[in-house]
């Protein structure tokens, strides 16, 4: 019994101790998952951050990863070793589409939007007043010398990177980036590339840019023409290029062929090859840098090859034959819009009010939203003499300034009640981001950028 009586204690106290070890090890295991867990979570938490919070703190969806894993393999082609850290600039589609919908009109214009004829006696300031207040935050239409535009991809980038800095310096802590903007040249998408391969090297430069590929594609839809915007396209995909490439042949050979018919001058025939050398030294003695001709980059590239054909050999312009061949070599709207959709990116009716000088109409727009687009340029910025002509148009240059808000509101209300998102931007075609008309001053420039 006593024995017993022990060994019942001792199997007590035995079975006691087992239950401690027991729980003391649950309590241990547990601390240890515990502990491992909190630094699962932790390091997870590290990689998540370095991956998605770069872009504005939201989880990045499978959609944009895709797309930055694209543009870094095209990267790494150009022999260029990239993380997706280093993209943290650059907009992929569905940020884009988030993005586009939180800016308010007036932070898409520098500053005022009227007639020549209002425009008088009102001071610079006033006309880039939103910019000198950091106020203007996004610009989705610009041109580099890719296209028609005068800035070097360098300068181009240099003037937005600036002005960022400022808005950034300002602190205005709304939730947007301190600035966003697109590159969008006539009919290519080069610029874009070089852009990306200069931000790809050196990311920390340029933490307070949100970058946006684009091009502004000129189409044949039925009768009219009209462009189309591209936004958040990845410019690196072949089939896109693919398409650009072989558009700016054919007008290559048109100006080709058009050469071929005129007579010799000087003893002989002109070439091709001998526009693009008069391009280069026209704009280097007028301070301007456009290819278009060397590019074969936009409706504007036949024009200007029979512009500077006509100056070479002296003679005045024949308007009836740049008018026809101009237009010759145009993609139609749904071409554009499926390669556009191809790419992964987002098809924006450009300058409504500076293309069709009215309101087109419901039926035209609806149509084109069949056709796929999905965001209509109401903020674009137009200049005093766009304004002036939307009046000459209508035959009612006294009332221009009411007329542009009248229209401009018709294509709103179409884009709001279908769910379009609303675009604009500068439409630059300067060695600065902010304007072509009125002429931008070094003074102005400098309060811009402080
Ligand atoms: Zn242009
Ligand atoms: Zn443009």
């Amino acid at each position: 019994m006593k024995i017993t009586a022990i060994n019942t204690y001792d199997i007590n106290f035995m079975q006691k101790r087992k239950k401690q070890a027991v729980n003391k090890n649950h309590t241990y295991k547990k601390q240890v998952i515990g502990a491992l867990g909190v630094c699962f979570i932790g390091i997870g938490s590290i990689i998540l951050y370095n991956k998605t919070n770069i872009l504005n703190q939201k989880i990045m969806t499978e959609n944009d990863k895709k797309f930055f894993n694209n543009i870094l393999k095209s990267l790494k082609k150009n022999n260029i070793d990239a993380k997706i850290e280093d993209l943290k600039s650059i907009v992929a589609p569905d940020e884009f589409k988030k993005l586009i919908k939180k800016y308010k009109p007036e932070q898409f214009q520098v500053g005022m939007q009227i007639s020549e004829a209002k425009a008088q006696n009102i001071p610079l300031e006033e006309f880039y007043k939103n910019a000198i207040d950091g106020n203007f935050r996004i610009s989705l239409h610009t041109h580099s010398n890719f296209s028609d535009g005068n800035a070097t991809v360098e300068e181009f980038l240099e003037s937005a990177r600036k002005y960022a800095d400022k808005v950034a310096k300002l602190n205005k802590n709304d939730g947007l980036p301190p600035f966003t903007i697109a590159l969008t040249d006539h009919d290519c998408i080069k610029g874009c590339q070089e852009i990306i391969k200069i931000i790809a090297q050196n990311p920390e430069k340029y933490k307070n840019l949100k970058f946006v590929s684009g091009c502004e594609f000129s189409v044949q839809n039925g009768l009219i023409h009209h462009d189309i915007t591209g936004l958040a396209l990845n410019p690196f995909d072949e089939t896109l290029l693919k398409v650009l490439e072989d558009l700016a042949n054919n007008r290559i050979n048109t100006i080709c062929e058009f050469l071929d018919k005129q007579p010799e001058f000087d003893g002989k025939k002109i070439k091709y090859n001998d526009l693009v050398k008069y391009e280069k030294e026209y704009n280097a003695s007028h301070n301007k840098s456009k290819r278009c001709v060397e590019n074969g980059s936009g409706i504007v590239a036949i024009r200007h090859a029979i512009k500077f054909y006509y100056k070479m050999t002296q003679q005045d312009v024949n308007h009836s034959i740049m008018n026809k061949l101009g237009d010759k070599d145009i993609l139609s709207i749904k071409k554009v819009i499926k390669s556009i959709k191809n790419n992964g990116g987002y098809a924006s009716l450009t300058h409504p009010v500076k293309s069709f000088w009215e309101y087109i109409g419901d039926d035209f727009l609806t149509n084109l939203k069949i056709l796929g687009i999905d965001g209509i340029e109401v903020n674009h910025q137009y200049t005093p003499s766009k304004i002036t002509k939307l009046g000459k148009n209508n035959n009612n240059i006294s009332n221009a300034d009411n007329l542009f808000k009248e229209i401009t509101s018709q294509y709103k209300n179409f884009a709001e009640k279908n769910g379009l998102f609303l675009s604009g931007g500068t439409d630059s075609h300067k060695k600065q981001i902010f304007s072509r008309q009125p002429e931008i001053t070094k003074e102005i420039l400098e309060k811009i950028y402080n």
